[in-house]
């Protein structure tokens, strides 16, 4: 038989099964069975057990209650999903109520210190196999965003690569899926797998049309979706409404604030998908995974956290649209020309913090002091941000400046309201300024005052009783007492009554002083009261200006996005590109953003780029580590970074649109996937060439170098025939490979040209001269190289030697190699190993039983010195 408290606790346990519960006992949370396991192994916490019937015990875990928040943190982030029992009755006899008050997950939560300054995305993804068709639905609570986009595709296959590209794009922290997703396409599932997100299940019927429209309906309180665009969009709907059932389940105040959804098309950004992502190191390096040596890290320089978050929002999703491009483009010139401007709001900027989230947080009602201290402080600059000092030229910025939204009455209320630093919690008090309320300036005076007697009471009290030692002191238990020595306690006057006493005094209390301290504390008590109750009036008025607010975070963002793209382009000497829908690609004077940072001992060479309809494919050739790969990937950047708006690494670059980018570079470690480098190879490539246009960018790297020579060079040949030949794709496409007969194929397709990669090789060793050339490469410099990176000389002569015997046959790959070149009788032999080193030798000879410390320290010395002879 169990005990009622654990009877309660299975009871609100079975309430969210898959939940962990903390159940508040007095100072502390506490979990059992399982659960306890987890918080133990998860927050590093002692695991104990607990007695819950006769003879019966269970894993016991806890963490005291004012160290919650850091503990809440490490279980969300590792996306488990929390449940909170609190004592809702006051404890006395028996057993105290307690009820579920919270259930945060990775994706729901919206308190500060639980959240990265990153977007922390909810993502619903609903598939309908038979209609090939998927709707995505996501949210970032923290920023009140929700937007929603249905994907069309030919196949299940392209379906799951379009829905794993944006699921990578976006990068949620949280997934919803449907149960019958691992039946519908397992290959989506693994993308899930590789995402490090927490992934939910919800019912399939959540996520039917009919029922999620009539929840979106009624959440928005409209009769139609259209006017969300969403007309046409029923698998996009389903995917809101399984959404929207989750956050109102979860988190239902903050669902009530979600009045809009934004539906996007895929089709109006450049797609990106997941390998090229990667392959091109935008937001993170393939080695580290971390944000170091990736292009955002060179283009974020922004000031703000909204402003990063659409910086990264920029670089995931670069536009298509001509005049779009543009606009952006003029915006980051305008402040790329105006130094004294760009500098001027940076200035500005630099103070501000995270006005969109604390907006979010005034609509919720759950903005702290700090908070709206914060919104007061970013809207002190906002007059002097949007009033340029000097007379800078008209332009997107001055438009932008100009329509900043004041907010000055918000100001003007905070200022007067809030006093310069309050404390970080309501129930402190001490927030209101002096003067803001009349009520409230009474009960601090009259708190003062009383105060103030107590100190003139004190020196009442000594001059009475002719004893300094006296003195009028305060503890939370006993209040307010007047404290006389032991052993001066027969000086004690009649109308002193005692209160407490202590080894060495004596404490007590008058009449008057019981007055003096219900004022104080019935005046302080009061003081709370009210400063509480003007705070909420405070918080609402400023939540009734809250659309002008989150219309001036959203334009801070962006100014925010602009000056840092300026600065870069200002730092690292970036031009403005024209952008246009012609085909062509002209790049004079290139260069790859990242990489020119990284050299240390050598400038970057730049290099130019010209791709035209005449001339669709380049191949090109040239040694190991001569730049080939940096080449590509510069060219692929630099497209990118146009289309975002930003301006590019070149001495000039006109760019025709491109509407998708594919990179196949180099061997991704795909070991976790369970697929061999091949396999991911091809894999890659088949996605490209399934579904690129005539106006994609391909960027191919070493293709068919992880199979056998014959396959490789026959698959690498036949790609490049399809990707040449406009009926089949016709696309703009850069071609690295070590496979120097493809070169042969410049002279059969006319769109086709030969680049190499310059090098000098008159010195004993090969110079890499970085410079792109006209023309196919003469030779491979593979065994150069291994020379130059320590290969043992005899392998590198045996190599020279079968390499020569190699080009003389003319064959690719001969037969049999052991024909074409017998081995060497005793050319490599293990000389080095025939004879034994002295101080190995020594060493063996040594009999350490029958050495003292002092003999064998000094024999150690002379191995030593033996090793350096
Ligand atoms: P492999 O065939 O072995 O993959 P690769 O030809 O693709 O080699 P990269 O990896 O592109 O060579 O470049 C090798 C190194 O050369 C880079 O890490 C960089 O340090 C340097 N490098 C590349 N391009 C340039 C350049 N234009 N200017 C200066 N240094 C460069």
């Amino acid at each position: 038989m169990s005990t009622p408290m654990r009877r309660q606790y299975l009871d609100l346990k079975s309430q969210h099964p898959d939940t962990l519960l903390l159940f508040r006992m007095g100072d502390f949370y506490e979990t059992f069975d399982d659960d306890a396991h987890i918080l133990a192994e998860v927050c590093g916490i002692a695991l104990t057990s607990r007695p819950v019937g006769k003879n019966q015990r269970v894993p016991l875990a806890g963490v005291p209650h004012h160290a919650l928040e850091s503990h809440l943190g490490k279980l969300i982030g590792r996306g488990y999903r929390v449940a909170i029992a609190e004592q809702v009755s006051d404890p006395g006899q028996g057993l105290v109520d307690r009820e579920i008050t919270q259930v945060m997950t990775r994706g729901t939560v919206t308190e500060p210190n639980l959240l990265t300054p990153q977007r922390n995305l909810l993502l619903a993804v609903h598939l309908e196999v038979q209609e090939c068709g998927a709707g995505l639905a996501y949210c970032d609570l923290a920023e009140g965003i929700l937007a929603t986009c249905q994907l069309q595709a030919s196949s299940l296959r392209a379906l799951t690569d379009a829905v794993t590209d944006e699921l990578t794009r976006l990068e949620p922290s949280e997934i919803l899926t449907s149960p019958l997703l691992a039946q519908q396409s397992p290959e989506l599932v693994r993308a899930l797998d590789r995402l490090d997100s927490a992934t939910s299940e919800l019912e399939p019927w959540l996520w039917e049309y009919r029922a999620s429209r009539q929840r979106m309906q009624e959440h928005f309180r409209v009769r139609s979706l259209d006017g969300f665009g969403l007309a046409d969009k029923p698998l996009a709907v389903g995917a809101v409404g399984a959404l929207l059932h989750y956050i109102q389940q979860f988190q239902p105040l903050v669902a009530s604030h979600l009045d809009r959804v934004a539906t996007y098309s895929r089709s109006d950004f450049m797609v990106l998908d997941e390998f090229t992502r990667l392959n091109l190191e935008l937001t993170e390096n393939l080695r580290t995974r971390t944000a170091e040596g990736s292009l955002l890290a060179v283009l974020d320089r922004t000031l703000t956290p909204m402003g990063a978050r659409l910086l990264r929002e920029w670089l995931g999703q670069p536009l298509l649209n001509v005049a779009d491009i543009a606009a952006r483009l003029e915006a980051v010139n305008q402040l790329h020309a105006d130094g004294l401007e760009l500098r001027r709001i940076r200035d500005a900027l630099k103070p501000m913090g995270d006005l969109a989230r604390w907006v979010q947080r005034v609509r919720y009602g759950t903005a702290s002091p700090r908070d709206l201290v914060g919104i007061r402080e970013t809207l002190a600059r906002i007059p002097q941000l949007a009033d340029p000092e000097t007379q800078i030229a008209e332009g997107p910025i001055t438009a932008l400046l100009r329509g900043l939204p004041q907010c000055t009455d918000t100001w003007a209320l905070l200022d007067r309201a809030l006093v310069a630093d309050p404390p970080a919690s309501l129930s402190l008090g001490g927030l209101i300024r002096e003067g803001y309320d009349r009520a409230l300036d009474a009960l601090v005076r009259e708190a003062h005052n009383a105060k103030e007697s107590l100190a003139r009471m004190e020196q009442t009290e000594r001059q009475r009783l002719n004893l300094p030692s006296v003195k009028v002191g305060f503890n939370k238990v006993f209040g307010y007492y007047i404290e006389v020595p032991r052993s001066q306690s027969h000086r004690v006057p009649a109308d002193y009554v005692r209160k407490q006493t202590l080894v060495n005094a004596e404490r007590y209390f008058t009449e008057e002083l019981k007055r003096c301290e219900s004022l104080i504390l019935t005046s302080d008590q009061k003081q709370l009261e009210l400063e509480q109750t003007l705070y909420r009036d405070i918080r609402e008025q400023v939540r009734a200006r809250q659309s002008e607010l989150q219309i001036l975070a959203e334009r801070l963002a962006l100014l925010d996005v602009y000056s840092s793209l300026a600065l870069v382009a200002v730092e690292n000497r970036y031009v403005r590109p024209e952008v246009s829908d012609s085909f062509d690609l002209f790049i004079q004077q290139g260069r790859h953003p990242v990489v020119e940072h990284t050299l240390s001992e050598t400038t970057f060479v730049p290099n130019d780029c010209t791709m035209t309809r005449e001339q669709t494919v380049q191949i090109l050739t040239g040694p190991n580590m001569a730049g080939k790969s940096t080449y590509l990937r510069q060219i692929a950047l630099t497209v990118l970074m146009a289309q975002m708006g930003s301006f590019v690494p070149a001495r000039a670059a006109r760019i025709g649109v491109v509407d998708r980018i594919f990179t196949r570079i180099g061997a991704n470690d795909a070991i976790q996937r369970g697929l061999s480098t091949f396999m991911v190879e091809m894999i890659e490539t088949a996605n490209i060439l399934n579904h690129a246009s005539p106006r994609s960018l391909l960027i191919l790297d070493e293709i068919g170098r992880g199979t056998s020579t014959y396959d490789g060079l026959a698959i690498a040949w036949a790609i490049l025939e399809y990707v040449h030949n406009a009926g089949h794709l016709g696309a703009k496409t850069l071609f690295a490979t070590h496979f120097h007969e493809l070169t042969d194929l410049a002279e059969r397709l006319p769109r086709i040209r030969n680049l190499h990669v310059a090098i000098d090789d008159s010195g004993e060793d090969i110079a890499f001269l970085h410079t792109i050339a006209e023309g196919r490469a003469q030779r491979s410099f593979g065994v150069h190289v291994g020379r130059m990176a320590g290969l043992p000389q005899a392998v590198v002569d045996r190599a020279d030697q079968i390499l020569g015997q190699l080009e003389a046959s003319g064959a690719a790959v001969p037969d049999s190699l052991a024909d074409l070149v017998p081995e060497p009788q005793g050319a490599v032999q293990p000389v080095l190993f025939l004879e034994e080193h002295p101080a190995v030798s020594a060493l063996r000879r040594m009999d350490m039983d029958s050495m003292t410390p002092l003999e064998a320290i000094n024999q150690l010395y002379a191995l030593v010195k033996l090793t350096r002879e």
